[in-house]
């Protein structure tokens, strides 16, 4: 384990929220509204490299209008959790995992890479000075957002000389403990990626280009987008911005599957959590493509019996049905599924600490005051 860090940041105190305007905030359900009272930063140029690590007040920040970023996309980000333990620490998910994933997004996008124990530092850095802007409620954490931007002023289309990197939390506050299940929308019409492309890493393009595919899906009275295959448009890639898991029925019981990671699909955290949660559970696992067809016809004749969208952000959501232009299906029977309830019940037991962390995933970080 890597325990202290060489990186220093300066500290900056800020002004705290008052305890009960901040309980009062995050006794509300929401998500991404409310921030925590302090932010990381960090700087990166040509020259020096990695500088300036910095815990300051949250504020706003000054960009020039010819911010690199604001103009040719060298954004990247992740998302990640804290969560509460009743012996007071607070607790990251996997976040070294979460730092290897940072670093191949930067390398995509031909930005600086940040050691391993420097994102971690500074991810803890956070979550130790606002502590106590992580819920206590199961099922609702501190999300993180660690991000990177080309921060340097120029017009010319090249790579940026110099980057900012910055965390920022903001509380994840469910309504209910029980996930309504999603209605996805399939459109063949547009890709979220393609061979060769940003498919796998989390850069702000991939994500600004699926909004008229979400509005669709919400005309249609969907959650999500069903993202399929660039090249023939039949096999199945993730739902909006999480994996899928199938649950198959087979003779010697349930099986999972999911799609393999192809170079176009973005290799979840909690996708390879599940993966192993659920051998450890005993349940089979396949890494195998599905096409849309398959999945209909599955779901009709009782072989797929449950299928669930996971991600950091939403944890392990149902899906209950799908439609597209031409078809609409239910999945079981609509509702949350047995194997479904199972894994998100055993990773909400991971988050709180209720069952040991036998995989390894959960870092303690002490808190301040
Ligand atoms: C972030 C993300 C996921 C889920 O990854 P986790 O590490 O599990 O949070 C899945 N698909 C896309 C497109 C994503 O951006």
């Amino acid at each position: 384990m890597n325990d202290v860090a060489a990186l220093e940041f300066t500290r900056q105190q800020a002004q705290p929220l008052p305890a009960e305007r901040r309980e009062e905030m995050l006794a509300t359900p929401g998500f991404g509204d409310v921030f925590s009272d302090h932010m990381v930063t960090m700087r990166w140029s040509a020259e020096v490299g990695w500088h300036d690590a910095q815990v300051g007040p949250l504020a706003a920040m000054s960009l020039h209008p010819a911010t690199m970023a604001l103009h040719y996309g060298q954004t990247i980000f992740e998302g990640m959790k804290a969560f509460w333990r009743p012996n007071g620490q607070r607790a990251l998910f996997r976040p070294a995992d979460h730092a290897r994933r940072f670093n191949s997004s930067a390398r995509r996008m031909a930005m600086p890479t940040l050691p391993e124990e420097d994102f971690v530092a500074a991810v803890e850095a956070l979550v130790r000075v606002d502590g106590a802007w992580v819920p206590r409620a199961r099922g609702h954490s501190l999300y993180l957002r660690p991000f990177m931007i080309a921060a340097e002023t120029h017009l010319g289309l090249r790579t940026a000389e110099e980057y900012l990197f910055a965390v920022i939390g903001t509380p994840a506050r469910p309504a209910s403990l029980e996930p309504k299940p999603m209605r996805l929308w399939a459109a063949p019409e547009y890709i979220r990626a393609a061979p060769g492309g940003t498919g796998a890493v989390k850069c702000g393009g991939n994500y600004g280009g699926s909004h008229i595919v979400q509005q669709q899906a919400a005309a249609n009275d969907c959650d999500q987008v069903v993202w399929l295959d660039a090249q023939e448009r039949r096999y199945i890639e993730e739902a909006g911005s999480s994996n899928l898991f199938f649950v198959e029925s087979t003779i010697g019981g349930p099986r999972l599957r999911t799609p393999p990671l192809s170079g176009t699909l973005l290799a979840g955290i909690t996708r390879d959590s599940i993966l192993r949660l659920a051998r450890s559970l005993g349940y089979p696992v396949s890494e195998a493509p599905l096409t849309l067809d398959e999945w209909e016809q599955s779901c009709r004749d009782g072989r797929i019996t449950e299928t669930f969208a996971c991600g950091t952000a939403l944890s392990i959501v149902p899906v209950g049905h799908v439609a597209s232009t031409e078809r609409e299906w239910p999945v079981g029977d609509g509702t949350a599924g047995p194997v479904t309830s199972r894994l998100r019940e055993a990773m909400l037991d991971i988050h709180y600490g209720q069952i040991p962390d036998e995989f390894g995933w959960m870092r303690l970080v002490g808190t301040e005051g």
